[in-house]
C-alpha cells in the first residue's frame, strides 16, 4: 500500500518531468493540499521535507496549523478556499499567501486587516474562468480591471491568479485564459492544476499546482 510519503514523491518527479517540458526545474511551487487530513496525516508529508501547504477553510486551518507551526516554523500557508469577509482578520493572521481574493469587499477587508495587524500574506485573485454560478472567483471579463482596483483603490499588490477549471471540461483552455488575463494585468505567478491535471497546468505555464488527493489519498 502507497503511503503519502511514497506519494508526494511520485508528484515530485511527475512535476519535474513536466517542467522539463515547459520551463526551468524547480520553478513551480508544489502547494500540498492537507484540507480534512489531520496533523497526524500531514506531519510525515513535513517530514519528508515538504513546506508549502494549502487549506481551503480558515476555522479548519485554525485548528491545526498553529501547533504545526510552532514544531515546523518554515511552513508556507496558501488559503485556497473563498473568503467571508468576516473572516479576512483570521485568514490575514493566519495565512502567507491568500488565493482567493475575488471580490471588491473581500479586497477592503484584507487591505483593513493588512494595515491594522502589519503583516501582509501575499496574494493572488481567483477567476471563475468557467463562469460557474456555483464558484467563486472573479468574471473573467472583469479580472484585469479588477486586479488594477485592487492595487489603486486598495494599495495591493497582487502577485497571480488562481482558477479551479469546471470539472468535467477539458482544462487546458481554462488555463490558456488564466495566462492570458494575467499577461494582460501584469502579473506573474498562476495557481493551477490539481491532483488530475497539474502536469497539464505546468505546460499552461502554471508557476504553482495545488495537489491534494494524489498525496493525501482520497478524502
Ligand atoms: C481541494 C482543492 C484542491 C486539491 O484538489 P485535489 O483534486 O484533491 O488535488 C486544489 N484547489 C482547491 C481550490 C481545492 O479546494
Amino acid at each position: 500500500m502507497e503511503d503519502a510519503v511514497s506519494r508526494l514523491e511520485s508528484v515530485k518527479s511527475n512535476i519535474s518531468k513536466a517542467e522539463v517540458a515547459a520551463r526551468a526545474a524547480g520553478t513551480v511551487t508544489l502547494v500540498a493540499v492537507s484540507k480534512t487530513f489531520d496533523a497526524d496525516a500531514i506531519r510525515p508529508v513535513i517530514g519528508a521535507g515538504q513546506r508549502v501547504f494549502g487549506e481551503n477553510r480558515v476555522q479548519e486551518a485554525q485548528g491545526k496549523w498553529p501547533a504545526l507551526r510552532a514544531e515546523f516554523p518554515d511552513i508556507e500557508l496558501h488559503l485556497i478556499g473563498p473568503l467571508q469577509s468576516n473572516k479576512a482578520k483570521e485568514a490575514v493572521a493566519l495565512f502567507d499567501v491568500i488565493e482567493t481574493v475575488d471580490r471588491e469587499k473581500i479586497a477592503a477587508e484584507i487591505a483593513k486587516e493588512i494595515a491594522r495587524q502589519e503583516k501582509a500574506p501575499r496574494l493572488y485573485v481567483q477567476v471563475n474562468t468557467g463562469l460557474e454560478e456555483q464558484k467563486a472567483g472573479i468574471d473573467p471579463r472583469e479580472a484585469v480591471a479588477f486586479v488594477a482596483r485592487c492595487r489603486d483603490v486598495h494599495g495591493l499588490a497582487i502577485e497571480g491568479l488562481m482558477c479551479i477549471p469546471p470539472f468535467d471540461e477539458n482544462p487546458g483552455p481554462h488555463f490558456a485564459l488564466l495566462e492570458k488575463i494575467a499577461r494582460e494585468a501584469g502579473v506573474e505567478k498562476l495557481s493551477m492544476g490539481m491532483s488530475g491535471d497539474y502536469e497539464t497546468a505546468i505546460r499552461f505555464g502554471a508557476t504553482s499546482v495545488r495537489v491534494g488527493s494524489a498525496i493525501f489519498g482520497t478524502r
